[in-house]
Formats: C-alpha cells, sequence, structure tokens
C-alpha cells in the first residue's frame, strides 16, 4: 500500500488529497464492481434472501454484497468472467424484485448513474488471425475498456465480424474506424456499434437522451396504468440488431407464497 496523504489546507479548510497512483491502489479491490438499483416493493424480499440469490448463480468466484439507501447496492466480483456475466446482460430479477446494473466508479453518488454503458461492437472484414483474446482485447482497449468477446468470436466460428463488448462512456463521441497493420500492411476497419444506449443530463440516468426526457415535457407522460417501462421511448435509431447471446437473462426465483 501507497504512503497515505498527510492533511493540507484549501480554501482554508483542511483536508487530504491523494495522488493518482495511490487512487489506483485504494481502488484496486473495486475493478470488478457494479452498481445495481433495486426496483419493486424491497418489503416482500429481505437482503438476505437477495444474497442467497446472488450466491445461487454458480459464479467462479466469491462475491460481496453492500446495500445502501434508497435501494442501491454494491456488487464487488472477483474475476472479469463473473464481471462480464451481469455486465452483459445489465439486470437480473430476484423474485419480484428487478436489479439493473451500472458501473461502479470511484465518484459513485446516490443521485448520478455513471455514463459507462457495456456496448457490443462488430469490426467487420477484421483477419481471422486476430480473432483471439489477447488481439482483441488490445484492439478494443482503443474504444473503451473490454469486457467479453462473443461465444461466435471466440470460437472462430463465424469470420465475417468479429463481436466484442466494451464499457463506453457514451456521452463521448464513438470511435467510428480504427486500423491495423503489421509489416508493408497497413488496413483500416470499421467499428459498427449495435446500440448506445442515451444519457439524460437531467436525470443523470442511462436509458433515455435529454431531448426525450419527460422532464422537458417534449413527450407525454406514459400511462401508469400499463406495464411499467424504465426508460422513455428512444429516438436514437439502433445501428444494427444484437444477434442472441448465449445464454438467457437470469432469472432467479423468488420466495414461495
Ligand atoms: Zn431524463
Amino acid at each position: 500500500m501507497e504512503a497515505m496523504p498527510l492533511p493540507t489546507l484549501k480554501n482554508g479548510k483542511p483536508g487530504i488529497f491523494f495522488l493518482d497512483e495511490v487512487m489506483s491502489s485504494l481502488t484496486e479491490p473495486f475493478k470488478f464492481s457494479l452498481v445495481g438499483k433495486i426496483s419493486g416493493n424491497r418489503s416482500l424480499v429481505p437482503n438476505s434472501e437477495i444474497y442467497v440469490a446472488f450466491a445461487r448463480l454458480g459464479l467462479k468466484r466469491s462475491f460481496d454484497l453492500r446495500f445502501l439507501p434508497r435501494g442501491f447496492l454494491i456488487l464487488s466480483l472477483h474475476c472479469e468472467e463473473d464481471y462480464a456475466f451481469f455486465w452483459t446482460r445489465g439486470q437480473m430479477m430476484v423474485g419480484p424484485l428487478g436489479i439493473h446494473f451500472s458501473k461502479w466508479t470511484p465518484e459513485f453518488n446516490l443521485q448520478e448513474e455513471s455514463p459507462i454503458a457495456p456496448v457490443w461492437v462488430r469490426l467487420p472484414g477484421l483477419p481471422i488471425h486476430l480473432f483471439n483474446k489477447k488481439s482483441l482485447f488490445a484492439l478494443a482497449k482503443i474504444l473503451g475498456n473490454p469486457v467479453k468477446m462473443d461465444d461466435f468470436t471466440a470460437d472462430s466460428s463465424r469470420s465475417t465480424f468479429a463481436r466484442i463488448c466494451v464499457e463506453l462512456n457514451v456521452l463521448e463521441p464513438p470511435v467510428k474506424q480504427i486500423w491495423v497493420g503489421w509489416g508493408d500492411h497497413t488496413q483500416e476497419i470499421d467499428v459498427v456499434y449495435e446500440k448506445i444506449p442515451g444519457y439524460c443530463l437531467d436525470c443523470k440516468m442511462l436509458g433515455h437522451s435529454t431531448n426525450v426526457c419527460y422532464s422537458h415535457g417534449k413527450i407525454p407522460k406514459p400511462d401508469r396504468s400499463k406495464p411499467a417501462d424504465r426508460s422513455p421511448p428512444q429516438t436514437e435509431a439502433p445501428t444494427v440488431p444484437a444477434p442472441p447471446e448465449g445464454a438467457a437473462p437470469v432469472i432467479v426465483p423468488g420466495p414461495q407464497p
């Protein structure tokens, strides 16, 4: 562990300032952490039952679950595979409760969702010898933190495009083209995003854009008597439809009546 900073004054107030390398070592244990927002009637499911539901998922490594106020929790995982398992699905059910996951960052607070989202990306025409985790993760790092490559890419059973999930800050303009090169050869590769979710700067929330937010009054509020949808209708055009992705969404049985 790095040496901890000493108190200093800023605008006459005492405090401590963590340098980047100290902060990196402090956040390292949380690098596979997600924030969960629980929706539904919390009184129906005690925390212990939510914990058991996670334990029954058969994760590769242990996990920590910390319950916070206002229906939030922090799920800390301890390997890349378990992290990708939750992050690429985005949500899970525990009986009548829904848990929606977002990225944990050191700046996390209960009022604002992080604008970092897992986004599936296609690289059409990528040479087949680059369809391996090391090369693909190295390429994907240009776009954002790589989370997972899909099964058809991993076993090279579909060679027309490589498909990988990366963490993107959706408030930043996406990279449209990258290149790979070796020897005298250079090749440009288009980057095709399957769906980049909107981020609302008013609600500080992923899932809809500011220009379609109800709080602007541009679109009417949905009828609450109809089945609930977490986010307002999307106006962003989805780029390409997502192919079926391995296992079905996580559904965990809840308490029996
Ligand atoms: Zn909004």
